[in-house]
């Protein structure tokens, strides 16, 4: 894929984001602001300040907003929902070297809430990939008992599991068995 690792990077945090959601077959794994704390120091989401139940309930409701944005039936209908997304999300791109990281452009605007801020970056990356005519890459696992959304990254667009290690293995072990009974 042609994108810089900012953007890998940014489109990584949105697939973990909505992975989250129970929309994807899992348990919900942003219930409390324990676990919204924990997803913040793990995708190192730069400059948040104290979070409350409101930021809770934003990123909750986005998660969802980017999870439509991942199955929707066509790239017009992506467009659509991800330009609904953005509508509603100040931006003021930013130049930045924080936390020792190369130079890379920042969008959410001065004093954004989490939610703000990850509507605004997440976003952008989102439209960026849209823009390049990846749509396509942007997947939901084809293992019948799991909803996970991830971004294809293969060179021929050929990935179809949302772990390899994990749901393709799986499904490998199923194909096996199933030829060995067959
Ligand atoms: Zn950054
Ligand atoms: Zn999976």
């Amino acid at each position: 894929m042609p994108f810089g690792h900012d953007m890998v990077y940014s489109l990584a945090t949105v697939v973990d984001l909505v992975n989250t959601s129970p929309s994807t077959g899992g348990e919900d794994k942003l219930t409390d602001l324990e676990q919204l704390t924990e997803f913040v120091e793990n995708r190192q989401v730069s400059g948040v300040g104290e979070l409350g139940e409101a930021d809770l309930g934003q990123v909750r409701a986005l998660r969802e907003a980017f999870h439509k944005v991942f199955t929707a039936p066509d790239q017009p209908t992506a467009v659509i929902r991800l330009n609904t997304l953005l509508s509603g999300t100040r931006i003021t791109p930013r130049l930045t070297e924080h936390d020792g990281h190369a130079l890379h452009v920042h969008y959410f605007a001065p004093g954004a809430s989490l939610g703000e801020h990850l509507s605004a970056d997440l976003g952008v990356a989102l439209a960026h990939l849209l823009v390049e005519g990846e749509w396509e890459r942007l997947r939901t696992c084809s293992a019948p008992d799991c909803g996970h959304v991830f971004v294809d990254e293969s060179r021929n667009r050929s990935r179809v599991y949302c772990d390899s290690r994990t749901c393709g293995n799986r499904m490998h072990v199923a194909a096996y068995r199933a030829r060995r009974r067959a």
